[in-house]
């Protein structure tokens, strides 16, 4: 059944901890468009982009987060990067041979989770975790106790469905200020690690939440839809090459006849010529600002 990526948010009347679920099948299609990753970096790229979602959706206020995975592994980075309209992309690097089946650590080596904030309003934050955990999930749960002091509990999945890559995922945390024994939140995390992928990922949310929960009284939100969607424009690129040094600009420009900016997360190229590059020193002046 093919459903279009979204984000529901879900409360237990009952008890004082919320849930996410969230389908990330079509945006995580789209992320591995143009790349040739091995299936363990596909796979992680898959979690991290579900974890991603979920996290963003824990954010109270507008704004851009950042989860990046890197090390000294095969695998040096991995990074999504998403907002609070659940627009999302990401990419990984490839450095070494990725062995089969490789894990979380055997691709990250000695590594970490790094999670940024970045609120419209506001300071940012920056929270760093090692790799303790042996799932991302775990990691991230580690993050949340860390940081947030709140139990939060992640699944993730992901695999395929009718031969094309799908992943999903849901997260319960205790709502903050308020009273939450802990024996009903390791109850309900009971009944959510039954979840599932191809039910997650094939099912809609009601179904999935009246299999997990049918004698609990859950009220659902309306959906926020999941897409992806890059951030690359022309004017950043031209923005980028104004800081570099102009010699350096005219020696590629020299060589090659033109300069071309790949993005690494989408695969679009933008290319400058002689007089692009004319163009934009001329529109440069010392007023404006200058993006990095
Ligand atoms: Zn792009």
């Amino acid at each position: 059944m093919a459903q279009h990526d979204q984000l529901h948010r879900y409360l237990f009347e009952n008890y004082a901890v919320r849930g996410e679920l969230v389908t990330v099948s079509e945006t995580w299609k789209q992320m591995l468009e143009n790349h040739n990753y091995p299936l363990p970096v596909k796979t992680i790229l898959g979690e991290l982009l579900v974890a991603t979602s979920l996290l963003t959706a824990t954010l109270k206020f507008a704004g851009d987060i950042t989860v990046q995975l890197q090390g000294d592994g095969p695998m040096s980075l991995a990074v999504i990067n998403g907002n609070n309209r659940q627009q999302m992309r990401g990419v990984a690097r490839v450095q070494g041979e990725i062995p089969e089946g490789a894990d979380l650590k055997t691709l990250v080596g000695n590594g970490y989770l790094v999670i940024t904030i970045t609120p419209e309003e506001g300071e940012r934050y920056q929270g760093v975790v090692g790799l303790e955990g042996d799932t991302l999930a775990a990691c991230l749960e580690d993050y949340f106790l860390r940081s947030e002091q709140l139990p939060t509990r992640l699944f993730i999945r992901t695999g395929e469905v009718a031969g094309t890559p799908a992943a999903g995922g849901m997260l319960l945390q205790v709502l903050p200020a308020q009273e939450t024994q802990a024996a009903d939140f390791e109850h309900l995390s009971i009944l959510t690690e039954t979840i599932k992928a191809d039910e997650l990922l094939t099912l809609a949310a009601e179904d999935v939440l009246h299999r997990l929960y049918h004698e609990e009284e859950v009220r659902l939100y309306d959906p926020q839809d999941v897409e992806f969607k890059c951030t690359c424009s022309r004017e950043r690129c031209a923005d980028a090459l104004r800081t570099l040094p102009d010699n350096e600009v005219d020696s590629i420009i020299a060589e090659e006849g033109e300069i071309d900016m790949n993005c690494d997360y989408c695969g679009s190229h933008y290319l400058f010529n002689a007089m692009d590059i004319a163009e934009i020193r001329n529109n440069a002046s010392p007023a404006d600002p200058q993006v990095h």
